[in-house]
């Protein structure tokens, strides 16, 4: 085993206190300090830098079945997170080494080698590889350009458009030759902000009616909805788009909280006169296929300055759940995150 000389015997984790009825509080997480295994052989101790709080996470706080397990209530809750290594029974991965990793929400994550991913973070911040570099980036571009099929000339709305997603499938459309660029968002600083980021034009989805928003920007329609949001902006969508057009459904964060099902959208009949084409997808189904390509095009437009990211971040590992809290009521602008 090789370590550093300062290696903790124990760490601080957040647990799933209870499960949420309606928006999460903090009430639902507890801070808790343990201790920390001893490496088994083929472990690294990861010394957690950053760590990312993710809208999916609120459903996993529910116990439904999903496309990922529910937390336990009494476990730690886990996510995506950067760290070093600070002691390793692995040759692969040695002490010094920058790991993205699965096992967020907590200060020290004990994991396999094999399940860690070496990251360069001598050129860009650990923190891009859960933003633009990371999944955030992955699913705004394989949701664009493979679900939704983008093509050059396309008119394109995204929905949650300065958040970490939106604000990268916005660039990426630019980019990828769209023909205009149209993203909705919930303040008047993030829709100026938007307009910084290069998109034709900005909604804000509070001031009035977002369809006659969506109408008055996009007076010929639309090619490309990505939708982060789902309800009522599906169903302004639906009403703008034009035949053929298509749908990247990636989420449906409206709706995350809700009690009671949701009836938007009401429209969905008009996919059949307009021969829509309506993808869910999930961005763990183009990991593999789109990854080299992501990273090659993506990297390419970071070092030229092509692309902007921005970040909201918060301090300490005791402040995970109410950033948490705070990004599903859109406190973010881009990628949420923990310093830790
Ligand atoms: P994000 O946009 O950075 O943060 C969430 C944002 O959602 C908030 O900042 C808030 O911005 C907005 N929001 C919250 N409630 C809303 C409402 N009722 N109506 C409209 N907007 C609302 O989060 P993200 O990580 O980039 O994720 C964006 C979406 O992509 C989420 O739906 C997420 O579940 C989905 N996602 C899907 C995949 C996949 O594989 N399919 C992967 C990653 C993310 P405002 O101030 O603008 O309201």
């Amino acid at each position: 085993m090789t370590q550093n000389k300062t290696v903790p015997t124990r760490t601080r984790e957040i647990h799933l206190a209870s499960r949420p009825h309606g928006a999460p509080g903090p009430e639902n997480f507890r801070l808790v300090h343990t201790d920390l295994p001893e490496l088994a052989p083929g472990q690294v101790l990861v010394a957690n830098t950053v760590m990312s709080v993710d809208p999916y996470m609120r459903g996993r706080m529910n116990d439904a079945k999903s496309y990922v397990p529910p937390f336990q209530v009494g476990a730690p809750l886990d996510g995506g997170a950067v760290g070093t290594v600070i002691a390793s029974r692995s040759e692969e991965v040695p002490v010094g080494a920058s790991v993205l990793h699965a096992l967020g929400w907590r200060e020290h994550a004990v994991l396999p080698a094999a399940s860690v991913r070496a990251v360069d973070t001598s050129q860009v911040a650990d923190s891009a590889y859960l933003g633009v570099l990371g999944m955030p980036g992955m699913t705004a571009y394989a949701g664009l350009l493979y679900a939704a099929e983008m093509v050059p000339g396309d008119v394109v709305f995204v929905s949650g458009a300065a958040g970490a997603v939106g604000s990268l499938v916005g660039q990426i459309a630019r980019l990828s030759g769209a023909s205009r660029v149209i993203g909705s968002a919930g303040s008047p600083e993030k829709v100026a902000r938007l307009r910084e980021l290069g998109f034709d034009a900005a909604l804000n989805y509070r001031d009035g009616s977002l369809s006659e928003q969506l109408g008055a920007a996009a007076p010929d329609g639309i090619d490309v909805y990505f939708d982060n949001v789902g309800g009522d902006h599906l169903e302004a969508a639906i009403t703008h788009l034009r035949t053929d057009g298509r749908v990247a459904m990636c989420g449906a964060i409206s709706q995350y909280n809700a009690t009671e099902p949701t009836c938007a959208p009401r429209n969905l009949a008009l996919a059949i006169g307009k021969r829509l084409t309506l993808r869910g997808f999930i961005v763990g189904k183009y990991a593999e296929q789109v990854r080299p390509e992501f990273t090659a095009r993506v990297g390419a437009w970071l070092t030229q300055g092509e692309i902007q990211w921005d970040e909201t971040v918060r301090d300490g590992l005791q402040s995970a759940p109410q950033a948490f809290i705070d990004m599903l009521a859109g406190a973010n602008t881009g990628k949420m995150l923990v310093r830790l």
